[in-house]
């Protein structure tokens, strides 16, 4: 059984006050084995391990850097967060695809350096809306999956967790219909099983990102290649990523 996974993605949000304020208002009460994880920027990281230690709210980083570690300014390293106690890492976000230059060849770096460390990659792929618009969406996320994880072992791909993000939805207010992500997380769980085998393919959770809130995530999560959503703008507010927990 793959799990079921809420998962937030706080971006550059808030303040250390208002980080601390919504880790403090999030409740699992009642959810199940749900797994609910949060992605924090990385100044916060301690904060919310500090303040997530007695609950099994898992704290995840947005980023870290493709090499081991080295002149670097400014960035941090796989190597430093498995050292804080940090399981979990986005890879491949459209954002860092599309404002940091990272490339198929970099997310596969990170990929590998993150599996390395022992953590999870919460691995993003997704298209643009003109490929989108040229029905080419399905060919455009299989190479991604091609380039960026597809050279892992059976073992390897077991320990991550995909996110489809059509970069259309992204903080856009539009959100993928329930038949449109279906469709894809079918698709790119087959090119999974196609790639390994069908049992593997059943255990990765893939979940859907793209304006995920309240009101459309039991609609999205009932889907059975579903797994859960990687929420931006609604994990901001406890109200309604608690509300998102509930919803499947
Ligand atoms: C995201 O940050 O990955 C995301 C899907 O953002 P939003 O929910 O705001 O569209």
């Amino acid at each position: 059984m793959r799990s079921k996974i809420a998962a937030g993605n706080w971006k550059m949000n808030l303040d250390k006050t208002s980080a601390a304020t919504l880790i403090e208002g999030l409740s699992l009460d009642g959810i199940g084995d749900t797994k609910v994880i949060v992605a924090v920027p990385s100044c916060y990281l301690s904060l919310a391990l500090e303040s997530t230690s007695d609950s099994r709210i898992i704290v995840a980083a947005q980023n870290a850097h493709h090499e081991q570690s080295g002149a670097y300014t400014g960035e941090i390293s796989f190597q430093m967060l498995q050292s804080m106690g940090i399981t979990h890492c986005l890879i491949g976000h459209s954002e860092r695809r599309q404002y940091n230059g990272e490339t198929n060849d970099i997310i596969k770096k990170k990929i590998d350096l993150c599996l390395e460390h022992g953590l999870t990659p919460i691995f993003c792929c997704g298209e643009p809306l003109e490929v989108r618009e040229r029905e080419l969406h399905k060919d455009y996320v299989l190479t991604q999956l091609k380039e960026n994880i597809l050279h892992l072992t059976t073992e390897e791909v077991s320990n991550i967790i995909i996110a489809y993000e059509p970069i259309w939805a992204i903080g856009t207010g539009v959100t993928a219909t329930a038949d449109q992500a279906q469709e894809m997380h079918a698709y790119l769980r087959s090119a999974l099983a196609n790639h390994y085998d069908s049992a593997t393919a059943s255990k990765i959770s893939i979940l859907y990102g793209g304006s995920v809130k309240p009101a459309n995530a039991k609609e999205l999560f009932a889907n059975e290649d579903v797994d859960g959503g990687l929420v931006g703008g609604a994990s901001l507010k406890a109200d309604s990523f608690n509300a998102i927990m509930r919803s499947f």
